[in-house]
């Protein structure tokens, strides 16, 4: 069992740094998605905003939309790119 577990440890070793490349690589295009949020023009708080997801939500974005992390804009895109939960404003 113990033997089993070290060479899985080790296994994970191995392939850390390959996933944290792989994140790497991926970062560029969701770094700029997850921009920190401005403050919103009218309640001017920055922790009820966040971003407009425009398109075919994926599964996970189902589930981030639904705990409040993201706002479905639906399939068409506009220029809003940022939502403020408390406001219920897109802008
Ligand atoms: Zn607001």
């Amino acid at each position: 069992m113990f033997t089993r577990f070290s060479t899985l440890s080790r296994t994970a070793k191995r392939v850390t740094p390959i996933i944290a490349m792989i994140a790497f690589l991926f970062q560029p295009s969701q770094a700029q998605d997850s921009a920190v949020a401005p403050e919103c023009p009218h309640c001017k708080n920055s922790a009820s905003v966040v971003r407009i997801a425009y398109g075919r939500p994926s599964w996970e974005l189902q589930e981030e939309a639904k705990q409040g992390k993201v706002h479905l804009g639906g399939c068409s895109a506009k220029k809003e790119r940022w939502y403020c939960n408390r406001c219920k404003m897109s802008f």
